[in-house]
Formats: structure tokens, sequence, C-alpha cells
């Protein structure tokens, strides 16, 4: 019922070529016929992405976005030329723009609404540090993190909206959350969320993310409560990357 979604976050790497190897790659590629998959590349390749994915079963995501639509504020990009790139997915609160750049659960809402109204499917990342971990705070820390969001959104805003758990401890480390750890949260947020609404929780699409590659994204994408992944380092190399897509079938 849930479409399994594998989204790789590029973050600030990749290359003009990379996007041609991904558009060649996917264009011959053999996938699980019910599956959405995207590439999250930095902003200046959105368009040579465009492109080279034409015809392949890639979408385009973006990292970010400015939550206005167009002013004085340099280095930005807005939703709206998101949208004019194709771009049908951005990432809100992914931790390293939580600790990098200060954004705190308002500028995570910003965003996401910023998103909603250009028709762009926000996913929104959350996940705990180790020492909220360790100190047994990961469910508080993560359904604060979902809570705000979701409190303040409409009823068919919510229903739009992918949620990526990823534990700040797994991202870049090589140190992946066990199915079972992941699993745990990640039912977590389903229940919470059925407290509200069980039909949108049913039908909520949940990501793990966190050093997930190819050889350990079966067993991760196998949990009940796991409907795909956000993938970080692992969606820079072709072959890995396909893999992981392929494991989602
Ligand atoms: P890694 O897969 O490199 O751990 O990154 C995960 C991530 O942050 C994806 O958004």
């Amino acid at each position: 019922m849930r479409t399994p979604l594998i989204a790789g976050n590029w973050k600030m790497n990749g290359s003009a070529a990379l996007v041609e190897e991904f558009g060649h790659a996917f264009a011959e590629a053999r996938l699980p016929a019910s599956l959405d998959v995207a590439v999250l590349p930095p902003f200046p390749y959105l368009d040579a992405a465009r492109r080279a994915f034409e015809g392949t079963p890639l979408r385009l995501g973006a990292q970010t976005l400015n939550p206005l639509h167009s002013g004085a504020h340099t280095g930005e990009v807005s939703g709206r030329m998101l949208r004019e790139f194709g771009v049908e997915y951005a990432l809100a609160g992914h931790s390293e723009r939580r600790q990098l750049y200060r954004e705190g659960d308002e500028a995570v809402l910003d965003r996401l609404l910023a998103a909603l109204n250009v028709g762009i499917t926000p996913i929104l990342c959350v996940g705990e540090t180790l020492e909220e971990r360790d100190a047994g705070q990961t469910m508080d820390v993560v359904l604060r993190q979902v809570g705000y969001v979701m409190a303040r959104l409409e009823p068919d805003q919510r229903s739009r909206v992918v949620i990526a758990y990823e534990p700040v401890w797994a991202i870049g480390t090589g140190r992946t959350a066990t199915p079972q750890q992941a699993q745990e949260v990640m039912a977590g947020i389903r229940q919470y969320q059925a407290g509200f609404d069980r039909e949108l929780a049913a039908g909520l699409r949940l990501l793990y993310g966190g050093s997930m590659n190819a050889s350990n994204a079966a067993e991760l994408l196998a949990q009940p409560d796991i409907d795909g992944g956000l993938v970080g380092g692992a969606s820079l190399k072709v072959d890995d990357f396909l893999a992981i897509c392929q494991s989602a079938g």
C-alpha cells in the first residue's frame, strides 16, 4: 500500500559527470515495479539532471529551500525556482542543516510549508544524537521533532509529508542503526501519528537514513515500518545506489 521511496542525498558532492552516469545507468536499470527513486544533487546540477534523467525512473529532489518565493536573500533558492526545474522532493530538517546552519523546528516548519505550497513533497528529517540516545531520550527527541511540524499542518498537508528517521550518530559514520533499532523508532513514529489519525499513519511513508549501503539495505527495508531509505554516501556510487533500489522490491 505504501510505495517505497529511495532518495539519494548527494549533499555537497557529485559532478556533472556523475549526473550523466546516473542518467545512463538508470535508463537501462531493472527496478522493482512499485518504487519511487529520487536523486537530490546540489543546485547547480539540477538542470543537467533534469535532462539526463528524462525517460528514466529518477525523480529530482532538493536538499533545502528558502521559505520565501523571491527577494533580497543572497545565496538562497526558493521552492518556486526548484519547481521550474521539475523538483518533486525537498528535505527539511536534515541534521546537518539543524546543526551547521542552526535551523530549529520553526525554520524546518517554514521550509516544509514552502515546499508544500509549491507542490513539492517534503521529506522531514528527524533523529537523535548519540548523547540523546545514551541518555534514553531517543523517542522524546524524535517525537518532539515530528510533533512540532505535524501539529501545525492541515490534515491534507500532513498526508503529503514523508518522514526520514536519521539517527545523527549513524550519518556518515559507517555505524548503521540495527534493523531492530530503526524499526523500533519508526514504529514509534507511526504509532504516535496513529494517535491522531489512524488512516494517515497507515499511509505515512517512513524512510531510514544513516550509513545505508548495498549490503545492509535489504535487511533494513524488510522491516515493517521502514518504507524506504535516505541515502548519503552510497548514493554517490551508481552501482551501490542501484543495488539499494533493487533491494527495495
Ligand atoms: P550517509 O548515508 O552518508 O550516512 O548519510 C545519510 C544522510 O544524511 C542522508 O541524508
